[in-house]
């Protein structure tokens, strides 16, 4: 049995090769707006990052956004990313918690 192939996406904090869904989104809207993408489905560039504060802290310190959004990403910007990115860390791991254990019936 082999397993699927499974998407991978490139956390642009640490550069590690991980499953999409261990990944948390950024997405630059194509109003320029950037945001966290839980869905990972909206519209727009995206950049991954694993879901930890840590590498968002890194992303942050090495302006791996700007480079993956191809966009200048302000301060506040980050700040504001930053905040909501540890609110939703907790739902993201509940979720994936939930979707992997889903993986066993699919
Ligand atoms: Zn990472």
């Amino acid at each position: 049995m082999r397993p699927r192939k499974i998407p991978q996406r490139k956390c642009v904090a640490c550069q590690q090769m991980m499953a999409k869904k261990e990944l948390i989104r950024i997405v630059r809207s194509p109003a320029g707006e950037i945001a966290i993408d839980l869905t990972g489905k909206k519209p727009g560039r995206g950049a991954y990052l694993c879901g930890k504060v840590s590498c968002f802290k890194l992303a942050k310190k090495s302006k791996a956004f700007e480079r993956a959004l191809a966009t200048p990403v302000e301060a506040e910007i980050y700040d504001r990313l930053e905040a909501e990115f540890i609110r939703v860390e907790d739902e993201f791991q509940a979720a994936k918690e939930l979707e992997d254990a889903d993986d066993g019936i699919e």
